[in-house]
């Protein structure tokens, strides 16, 4: 019997088969969790359709994190269909590329408040909706994605790294309103890996290399490793853990010089 058997699950942020939910995705499944995914638009339906239907009893719902009657619809959905939730997996991120690429005193107004519309504020807007699905699971485990970035000044990642020091804070007064409610909140801070969103990060071919070279493992991490950790999370095998950034990095935040 798997880790997560009886467990339902949401998951935010399948593009494609290289997105980090989708290896998430596929530990959580592999435990036996059943899942619901979302997508963003109609752009991409259906290439995570081609993805979702491989997964038995997976439902799938649009969801724009930025519009509140898109959230509701969704956990109205998720609601009718597992009657209560697990796991949240919140794999999701924007900023303008212009306040990517340009030098960060130039970002702009409302380059700052779509990033950390996007980034930040939708794991508060998505685990309040969640929350009445989790008590009735008599608790939960979210789980959000972040980087390196948002603790110290990563050239190229910019308005990005503000946008995830945002996203660690909120994981942390998450953590510390809804504990009470047996709600655990933690993000992974995965090293880089090759994505959509990854390609808007000037550089990003060589911040690869440089990882691989200078991290103490003496290697990038795999799409798997990510999973393994999210399955972690999800499972009581990790039930004292919240508030915290798991570093799935190769070590490489360690590393002073
Ligand atoms: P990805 O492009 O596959 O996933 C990003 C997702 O964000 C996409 O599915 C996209 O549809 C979604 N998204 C963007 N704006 C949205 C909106 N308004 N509403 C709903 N969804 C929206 O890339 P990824 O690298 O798998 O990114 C997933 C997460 O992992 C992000 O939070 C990213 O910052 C984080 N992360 C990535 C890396 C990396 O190197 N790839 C490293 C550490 C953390």
């Amino acid at each position: 019997m798997g880790l997560l058997e009886g467990k339902s699950g949401i998951i935010f942020g399948v593009a494609n088969k290289r997105s980090i939910a989708w290896a998430i995705a596929q530990a959580l499944s592999r435990e036996g969790m059943r899942l619901a995914f979302t997508y963003q638009g109609e752009r991409l339906k259906e290439s995570v359709e081609a993805l979702t239907t491989t997964m038995q009893d997976s439902q799938l719902v649009p969801c724009d994190v930025t519009v509140d009657a898109e959230i509701d619809s969704v956990f109205a959905t998720v609601g009718e269909k597992f009657g209560k939730l697990d796991v949240l997996v919140h794999s999701v991120a924007y900023a303008p590329r212009e306040d990517l690429e340009n030098e960060f005193h130039k970002t702009t107004r409302e380059g700052f408040k779509v990033a950390h519309d996007i980034s930040a504020y939708s794991l508060v807007g998505l685990t309040r909706a969640a929350l009445p699905l989790m008590e009735k699971a008599g608790g939960g485990s979210v789980i959000a994605m972040t980087y390196f970035g948002a603790e110290k000044a990563v050239e190229g990642y910019n308005l990005m790294g503000v946008a995830k020091a945002s996203l660690e804070a909120t994981i942390r007064y998450l953590a510390a309103n809804l504990g009470p409610k047996n709600i655990r909140v933690n993000a992974i801070s995965a090293g880089p890996v090759n994505t959509l969103a990854a390609r808007g990060i000037k550089g990003f071919i060589g911040m690869l290399k440089h990882h691989a070279e200078k991290a103490p493992l003496r290697r990038n991490v795999e799409l798997e490793e990510i999973g393994n950790v999210a399955l972690f999370l999800a499972s009581s095998m990790s039930s004292a853990i919240t508030g915290e950034v798991l570093h799935v990095d190769g070590g490489y935040n360690i590393i002073g010089l």
